[in-house]
């Protein structure tokens, strides 16, 4: 099996073919601290993708509760249990992936039972029971929302296990796809993706999948899951353009995390992660950076509280920004300005004989 270089890991892996990285990586972040869990993003992408016959459980996008809620259920308990040790070195991963600890055929990973699909929140707003009130840093009694779409992975787990090559990864992009009219409804591909984001349509016999909204990307308009967030939580760009606010989250201020690192497929959706839940358990879910992440999110610097500006701010995909101190303005892919905002509000006194008093 070729060994390709996974950054999340810190390490070279093995996985079934070549690294191939895409032109420009489809990328999201999400800040969790910042959601409602109003689901806004659930229906925005069901009333577009998922609302016809044989598909009624079927959500693309869904918003969990954790620690205990999961779509379908314990779809993350499972896979960690089936992974074994998982210990990290500084950066570096120290324990297997899941296409490292399966036989060489097939990566590891679990078939969900039909009945555990049918709840896209279970266990919504169920809090670790009640121990003592809530203070930062670290809440006794605590819950929080994870707002899940497939990750559109580097290394696709989904990709790698089917064996009709239905499955594959643009080029342009890096939006993973299913070619319906090679998918002969194996479940391979069920079973391989950690993240349980592609599914079976019974209608069909074939697995359909996040499309990460590719018209609209293609006109250079973020996702309907993206622009419909009532929370304003959501952002969208290229995670390898050194130009892209996604860029300086992820790999400069490090301040935002890929789900589930150890899994080892290179997820390219990233979380700020929720400020008040237990280290231990953020460490778990979004590798080693998890502290520090929660250290510059609450004491950011003016660039990272300028680009926190930018979450949705604009139904356009940010390419490019500059920050001179003040104000924010970002760019399309052709260096047009789309928005400018000051990361200050300014503060207007009124002039005395206009105040506003009896
Ligand atoms: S999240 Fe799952 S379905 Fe999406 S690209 Fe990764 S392995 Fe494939
Ligand atoms: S990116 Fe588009 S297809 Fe994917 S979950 Fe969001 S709305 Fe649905
Ligand atoms: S629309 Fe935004 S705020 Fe509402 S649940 Fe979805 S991610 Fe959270």
């Amino acid at each position: 099996m070729p060994e390709v270089f996974n950054w999340q890991l810190g390490r070279p892996m093995r996985y079934p073919y070549d690294e191939s990285r895409p032109k420009r990586q489809f990328s999201a972040v999400f800040n969790i601290n910042r959601c409602l869990g109003c689901q806004t993003c659930t229906m925005a992408c069901k009333s577009t993708w998922t609302f016809s016959r044989g598909q009624e459980q079927m959500w693309w996008n869904n918003v969990e509760t954790k620690p205990y809620g999961g779509y379908p259920q314990n779809w993350d308990v499972k896979l960690l249990e089936i992974l074994g040790p998982q210990a990290w070195n500084g950066e570096i991963y120290q324990g297997q992936t899941i296409f490292e600890s399966a036989p060489p055929s097939e990566p590891n990973g679990h078939l969900p039972d039909l009945s555990e699909w049918r709840f896209p929140n279970i266990h919504e707003d169920t809090s670790v029971p009640w121990q003592k009130g809530a203070a930062l840093p670290v809440h006794d009694t605590w819950f929080f929302y994870l707002q899940r779409i497939c990750n559109h992975c580097t290394y696709p787990a989904c990709l790698a296990a089917c064996p009709r090559k239905a499955i594959y990864k643009r080029p342009e992009d890096g939006i993973v796809l299913v070619d319906q009219s090679r998918c002969r409804g194996y479940r391979y591909c069920n079973k391989a993706c950690p993240y349980k984001k592609t599914m079976f349509r019974g209608t069909s016999t074939t697995t359909e999948k996040c499309v990460a909204c590719y018209p609209r990307v293609e006109e250079g308009q973020v996702t309907r899951c993206i622009a419909a967030c009532i929370g304003k939580i959501r952002l969208q760009g290229w995670v390898d353009d050194e130009k892209s606010p996604i860029h300086y989250l992820v790999r400069k201020e490090k301040v935002a995390l890929p789900l589930y690192p150890q899994f080892g497929t290179e997820p390219n959706v990233y979380y700020i992660p929720p400020r008040w839940v237990p280290r231990e358990f953020l460490t778990q879910m979004f590798g080693p950076g998890a502290e520090a992440a929660i250290a510059k999110y609450s004491n950011p610097s003016p660039e990272l509280l300028a680009i926190l500006q930018l979450f949705g701010a604009t139904d356009r995909i940010i390419h490019s920004y500059d920050f001179d101190g003040v104000r924010v303005v970002g760019f399309d892919e052709n260096r047009r300005e789309i928005l400018r905002v000051k990361i200050n509000e300014e503060v207007i006194v009124r002039p005395e004989g206009r105040m506003n008093i009896s």
